[in-house]
Order: C-alpha cells, then structure tokens, then sequence
C-alpha cells in the first residue's frame, strides 16, 4: 500500500487523473479538520491526539494548493443544493468539535481566500465546561508511570503502553456523558477536579462571530459526543434533537448538517438517517473515507486531514486514490 502510494505520488497529475477517478470517486470529496495549530505548538502535541492537529502553514499550503488550482469549495448546503453532483469538481471543508484555533488560526487563512466552510459543534461543551476526555486523559497519563484500575497495578512508563491504556478507556468513554467521564477520570487518577479547557474550545461569543459570516456554516455533532451506535434509539434521538434544539435557539440559526461523534462503522447505528431525516437535517457526515454502502447523504464520507500530510498526500486525497486502493485491497 504505501508503496503503490509512493508509485502514484510519482505519476499523479491531478487533470488527467481527475477524469479516471471522477466515476470512481463522485464529483466532490468533504475533508475534515480538528484542530489547527500553530507551528511551534504541534511539536508539542504528541501520542493518540496528534492525528487532530494540523500546522498552521500546512493548512496555509493546503488552501493554497486549492486556490491555485482552482478547485472549487463550496459549503455543504451547496453541495446539498446540487444534490451531490456539482457540475465540476469540489471539495466541501468541515471541522469537528468546535477547537478554538479554528477562529484564530484557520478562519482568517479561510476569510482571506474566501472559502466556506462548516464548524460541528457539541453543545455539552458550551453549555457546561469545555472539556473533552481524550485531552485530559492524554495529560494525566503523562504524569504517571502506573495507575490502578479494579486493584490491578498497570505500568504506563513507556509512551506505548500510555497509548494502549489510553486505547482501553477510550472504549469507556464512548459509551460515557461528560459528567461520567469526568468522575471515572477524577478517580482514576485521584483528582479532586478535572482541567478547564475554554482556552481550548470557542466559546459563545466567538461562535456568534462566526455566524456573522456567509462562509460558516455550523452543524451539530450531537449532544455529549458519545458513540451513538451502543445507545438505544431513544437515546439517540435525544442526543440529535437536544443539539439541535440548543444551537438553534442559542444562536437563532437552523441546523440541517450533522457530524457523527468518532464517526465510524463502529460509531454508528445506520438507522440514524430516520430520525435526522425527520428533524429536518439535510446532510450528515462520518469519519469513514469510503464504505460499501449505497450513497445515501445521512452517512457521507469524508477524508481525513491530519498532521504530516505532504502536498502529494494531499492530492491523493483530494482524488480520492486512497480510498480507492482501500477499496480494492482490503474488500
Ligand atoms: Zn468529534
């Protein structure tokens, strides 16, 4: 496979490689963004969390590779309003959970090339304290070289077994609200108080500044931010209906764009698509790149920008080559 990557980064000229791909791939491709850091901070930003952040100036580059080449970006209700089939090709750009620096960094880089683009926001986090576990847990775990789970003394000196512990409670905290996660983290950890994160996350004020701007859209990535597949579909309702109903009347726009939390096979139920149909949602995303299931725009895929990715790599996911050679070797 990354041979094959290599072999294509070498022949890749993205016009003639367009056509061949165009019937393959669609006519669009939604990338998805997490945070954008600044240069000097991503060196710092280490084990499971790192594959959220991109640097500032790869960003930069990233846009500017779309500016000059002049591929269309459209927002998601345009895509949405040219049923999926934009007459050439484009790309959609979304960023997951609402991360500060998504004002700071990214938006003037955006504002400057005029690119639209959306934000999923996860209300719990607005509403209550900003705070999500995989930042915490990614600390605490820093500062320790064993911990106790049920009595079991577990030995995390070493950044691999950090990450293979960090790996078993994420299981938990996807099937966990903040506030369950946040008592399993305090007691893990034996913590009287867990981490204020706002200046980590946008606030109210900055989103209101956002909506201010025809390029931003925002969306709802659910409630609490579980994985909603594991949950009943009453609860599921709940964590779409909630979201919307808060963002919709605390920022008095509408909300017909939805983003899975985590966002894979795993993550998700595929029955959602009655209830956001029936709330009034247009469109909704995944964290999948490809699947086998027929196009339907409940669960849309969507190809993962995340830090390293060279401008070849860029352009391969732009045509969506990896998602095609995923397709054909590993059915
Ligand atoms: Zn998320």
């Amino acid at each position: 496979m990354i041979l094959l990557k290599k072999i294509i980064n070498r022949v890749i000229n993205l016009k003639s490689f367009n056509f061949f791909f165009k019937k393959l791939r669609g006519n669009f491709v939604i990338l998805y963004y997490h945070g954008v850091a600044d240069d000097y901070e991503i060196e710092k930003i280490k084990g499971p969390n790192k594959h959220l952040f991109v640097s500032k100036s790869n960003f930069s580059k990233q846009m500017e590779f779309l500016k000059n080449n002049k591929i269309d970006v459209i927002s998601i209700d345009e895509l949405y309003k040219l049923d999926f089939n934009p007459p050439k090709f484009s790309v959609v750009l979304s960023f997951d959970d609402g991360y500060k620096d998504n004002i700071k960094i990214a938006y003037p880089i955006l504002k400057e090339k005029n690119f639209p683009f959306i934000i999923y926001l996860i209300p719990k986090i607005l509403n209550e304290e900003p705070w999500v576990w995989w930042i915490e847990l990614w600390d605490q775990l820093q500062k320790k070289n064993m911990i106790i789970i049920d009595k079991d003394k577990i030995d995390v000196s070493t950044e691999d077994l950090k990450i293979s512990l960090f790996l078993r409670i994420k299981k938990k905290m996807k099937l966990l609200q903040i506030k369950a996660q946040k008592k399993m983290i305090k007691e893990l950890f034996d913590l009287s108080s867990t981490t204020n994160m706002s200046e980590f996350f946008l606030n109210e004020k900055e989103i209101k500044l956002l909506i201010e701007d025809k390029l931003v859209t925002i969306g709802s990535h659910s409630q609490d931010h579980l994985s909603l597949k594991k949950f009943s579909k009453n609860i599921i309702y709940d964590q779409i209906n909630k979201s919307k109903i808060y963002l919709e009347k605390y920022f008095d726009i509408s909300i017909k764009h939805f983003s899975y939390p985590y966002g894979q096979n795993e993550d998700i139920a595929f029955y959602e698509h009655e209830i956001l149909s029936a709330l009034g949602f247009v469109t909704s995303v995944t964290t999948m790149d490809y699947s086998y299931k027929k196009f339907n725009p409940h669960y849309l895929n969507r190809c993962s920008i995340g830090p390293n990715v060279s401008e070849n790599d860029f352009k391969r996911k732009l045509l969506g080559v990896d998602r095609i050679l995923r397709k054909i070797f590993f059915r």
